[in-house]
């Protein structure tokens, strides 16, 4: 399992090194936003992430990421205020660790994370014709053997209406799935999202699997 860790304190970053590489992990450091994004290429498993860098704010870097990278990001935070704010931003797969942090608990956050990753990564694909399967433990469609990666929130939107074709969800239901409670958009943000969903899957060469029910919201077509 390989971790970034982010963290722009040097005694900081090079004590959770040596804690997590003495666990087994690999590890990648950065000290920066910049670095952070670099470093995201080498495809981590998880992410620890602290909120003030030098360069940009942990948010920042974490909306840089999120769009390709499907892997939880644990932030660390010095201030209770910015964890409020975390909370409301990660309702989904993503945590906070207030600092100071006991390394033993931090150790036992990033493990269950990851566990929890690994059940997901045993789930099965469906293959729904010839045209379309989806992996959902890697989290990527594939069109007639071409794999189409979509963002994280549009993934999971597909992810919940796949699995029950037929079945008519209201976007605001769809928003509450995905993006919890306590999300600062509202339904339109669904229809934009699966607009983009549309406009991919269309592009790939794949005929329409979700229906507008007008007045209503979306389901999966069943076919
Ligand atoms: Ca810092």
């Amino acid at each position: 399992m390989k971790l970034l860790i982010v963290e722009d304190e040097p005694d900081i970053l090079s004590m959770l090194r040596d804690y997590f590489e003495a666990e087994g992990y690999g590890v990648l450091c950065a000290a920066t936003g910049a670095q952070a994004i670099a470093g995201a290429r080498h495809s981590p498993d998880l992410i620890l992430l602290d909120v003030g860098l030098p360069d940009m704010d942990g948010l920042s870097v974490c909306r840089a990421l999120r769009d390709h990278l499907p892997c939880p990001i644990l932030f660390l935070t010095a201030r209770v205020s910015e964890a409020d704010k975390l909370q409301g931003f990660a309702p989904g797969g993503d945590d906070y660790v207030l600092k100071p942090f006991s390394l033993r608990e931090l150790g036992a956050r990033v493990q269950a994370h990851l566990r929890r990753e690994e059940r997901a990564h045993h789930r099965t694909q469906i293959r729904f014709d010839r045209e379309l399967v989806i992996d959902y433990g890697r989290r990527v469609l594939y069109v007639r053997g071409q794999s189409v990666q979509l963002p994280k929130k549009e993934f999971d939107i597909v992810a919940l209406l796949s699995t029950h074709p037929g079945q008519v969800f209201d976007r605001e239901r769809i928003y509450e799935h995905v993006w919890g409670l306590d999300g600062a958009g509202d339904s339109a943000t669904v229809s934009e999202h699966v607009r983009r969903i549309r406009m991919k899957l269309d592009a790939a060469g794949c005929a329409p699997v979700i229906e507008t029910v007008w007045g209503v919201g979306y389901r999966w077509a069943k076919r």
